[in-house]
């Protein structure tokens, strides 16, 4: 179990808490960017060679969530998975 103290917590709990989710293939929230990053620990989703691909994104595309933030965090987030 994750701890509050995490370092990848910062206060996504405004924005991202119950929230649905959608597992998808990386596609920008917009035409003017390439790239997002993981919304707790960074990494970064592109298009590109070694970056993420897939992941768990709000239903908007706006918030990204690598899939080991997503096991490490669903719990305490309770993310429902809308299309699994
Ligand atoms: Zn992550």
């Amino acid at each position: 179990m994750i701890d509050k103290n995490d370092w990848r917590i910062t206060n996504q709990e405004n924005y991202l808490k119950n929230k649905e989710l959608i597992y998808a293939h990386y596609k920008p929230y917009s035409s003017k960017w390439d790239h997002d990053h993981c919304a707790f620990c960074n990494d970064t989703f592109s298009e590109y060679g070694s970056d993420l691909h897939e992941g768990y994104c709000t239903l908007d595309h706006y918030y990204w969530i690598c899939s080991n933030c997503f096991n490490d965090f669903k719990d305490m987030f309770k993310w429902k998975v809308v299309n699994e």
